[in-house]
């Protein structure tokens, strides 16, 4: 009777001090990564992640219109009607609708 109730009671509390280690465990790689990246942020302005630099590289694009001549790629600020590269007219910025009413 207390033979069982002792292992009973080992077997739960070994499962949840594997689950109590595994959950630290987690935790600590999730902070390193955090660290990782803001040092990345704070001191790697140089050297960054190519898909971060990637990821701002879009944003900076996001909101500008880029020309639809093969032979231009110019980026043109979203309310532009002309290319600023060679003066093709832009087709309507479907995304800025709203923002302007
Ligand atoms: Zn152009």
């Amino acid at each position: 009777m207390m033979l069982a109730e002792t292992t009973v009671f080992v077997v739960f509390f070994g499962l949840f001090v594997i689950g109590l280690l595994a959950f630290i465990v987690a935790v600590f790689a999730m902070v390193l990564r955090v660290i990782k990246w803001t040092m990345r942020g704070l001191f790697g302005g140089g050297h960054e992640h190519p898909a971060i630099r990637r990821a701002k590289a879009a944003r900076f694009v996001k909101g500008r219109v880029q020309c639809s001549n093969s032979g231009c790629g110019y980026l043109n600020r979203p309310e532009a009607r002309y290319c600023g590269g060679c003066g093709r007219a832009l087709a309507p910025a479907r995304k800025d609708v709203d923002a302007y009413g």
